[in-house]
């Protein structure tokens, strides 16, 4: 199949742009890539199928997502994480079953994939909503994705204050032996889709031996690691006065540094910090909405990148963004930097686009197959609109990108292949029950719990 006429964006090494291109896809693979000229004199007998007015990008990689928080995102608004964590967000996933973390899933998978999301890292599935079940749902939508399971064996955040719901607390068993256990049965499902990694919780939830033999576990079969660190600055202090270390050097002394481990939101750190991380080819995940949301800080991705740090975007979670939306986190990626540094030249649109990409492929090492459009590749492919009023003229297509498209922009998309969003349907979710699934399960957890999701103001 020929994919023509399109501009296409390869962000392969040379940062190559087609302003009139082709692209041709056989089985999962990008077979040629190229000017549409010599592409279709080159495959005369192909199938052609004409996106001309169409900007192709590679399928975007979203590096942190909670999945089980999609279906609870009107729970908290105008929070800080700790009050959000305690007080809404821990009380509701603490009563999930299997079928919420099912039903949040495949709703969290619909928004990304119709929004150009096609590989995402699951930053940590908890016991109770159960692994396989979601598992069989990123298998059966045909998106592509890294899934980490919790590893916990304290049940507090930072603090003893700030203790977890019953329904939430797992022991080194339940946590580790699971995990590994998911690892045999799923790494490398769904014809290579699927990976499993680990997700611990933050320290203060886990001790330095559990997150050392997790590490030695993990390295033992080639697992990648994410945890969140420094998000707030009581996460600072707390490992100040627990272990007298910084952040980085807390990760580093239990092993939690390297290419194979993504740390999420990395807001408070200091120059040594930011040292290791590059020493180390640890990736960051930052997620410039939430962090904004939660009140948490602004992440110094302008320093990690001048110090050489592989930085990817995130969108966290439903109620600390509130989309899985990763072209409008684009946006804001590109924009808080320059408004608190008060230099319109930090983190340019090209630097956001290489994160939403190939920073994240790298940062799950998957590099070698996605995260680019060159020939060998897999063919996960993004194709958006750009003759939408709000993209035009859409003469320079990286800042349209970046500056103008949201989700809604995105017209079709591939993933191994295999379209799972044409026209701006999805192909393999039926939307409509999603939705109704998520209402209907969200009102019954809200009742449940008696937090109550209503806006402020009298709802007559
Ligand atoms: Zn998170």
């Amino acid at each position: 199949m020929i994919l023509d006429g399109a501009t296409i964006i390869t962000m392969d090494s040379g940062r190559r742009i087609f302003a009139r291109g082709a692209l041709v896809v056989r089985g999962d693979r990008i077979v040629a890539v190229g000017p549409a000229d010599e592409i279709l004199s080159a495959h005369p007998d192909e199938e052609r199928v004409d996106f001309s007015g169409r900007l192709i990008i590679p399928g975007l990689i979203d590096t942190h997502v909670h999945q089980a928080q999609a279906m609870i995102r009107d729970c908290a608004d105008d929070m800080a994480l700790v009050q959000w964590l305690c007080e809404r967000v821990w009380v509701l996933q603490g009563s999930y079953d299997h079928e919420d973390g099912v039903v949040s899933a495949r709703l969290c998978i619909a928004e990304m994939l119709k929004s150009g999301t096609t590989t995402f890292l699951e930053s940590g599935l908890a016991h109770r909503y159960g692994f396989e079940g979601v598992a069989q749902v990123v298998a059966d939508t045909g998106i592509r994705a890294c899934l980490s399971k919790k590893v916990m064996d304290i049940a507090t955040y930072a603090s003893e204050d700030n203790a977890m719901p019953l329904g939430l607390r797992e022991t080194r068993e339940e946590s580790l032996l699971t995990t590994l256990d998911m690892f045999d049965r799923w790494n490398g499902a769904a014809d290579g889709r699927i990976r499993v990694g680990f997700g611990p919780r933050t320290p203060g939830g886990v001790s330095p031996q559990l997150y050392r033999e997790m590490v030695s576990e993990a390295r033992a079969r080639g697992m990648g690691i994410t945890m969140h660190l420094a998000e707030v600055e009581a996460d600072r202090q707390f490992l100040r006065q627990t272990y007298q270390m910084s952040p980085v050097e807390f990760a580093r002394s239990v092993g939690l540094v390297g290419p194979d481990v993504v740390l999420v939101h990395m807001v408070w750190l200091d120059d040594q910090d930011i040292a290791i991380l590059a020493e180390t080819g640890t990736s960051v995940s930052h997620n410039p909405s939430s962090n904004s949301k939660l009140a948490s800080g602004v992440c110094p991705v302008p320093r990690l990148l001048a110090a050489g740090v592989n930085v990817a975007l995130g969108c966290d979670g439903g109620p600390s963004n509130n989309t899985y939306d990763l072209l409008a986190e684009m946006k804001l990626a590109a924009l808080v930097h320059k408004a608190v540094s008060l230099d319109p030249t930090v983190v340019p649109a090209e630097s956001v686009l290489e994160m939403a990409t190939i920073n994240g492929a790298r940062a799950l090492r998957w590099d070698h197959e996605i995260g680019s459009l060159e020939v060998g590749k897999k063919a996960d492919i993004v194709v958006v609109n750009r003759d939408r009023c709000g993209l035009s003229p859409g003469l320079n297509p990286v800042s349209a990108l970046v500056y103008s498209a949201t989700g809604a922009d995105v017209d079709s998309v591939m993933v191994d292949g295999r379209w799972l969003v044409r026209h701006g349907e999805l192909l393999t979710i039926d939307e409509e029950e999603a939705v109704a699934q998520a209402r209907e399960r969200a009102r019954r957890l809200y009742a449940a719990t008696g937090i109550d999701p209503s806006p402020r103001w009298p709802v007559l």
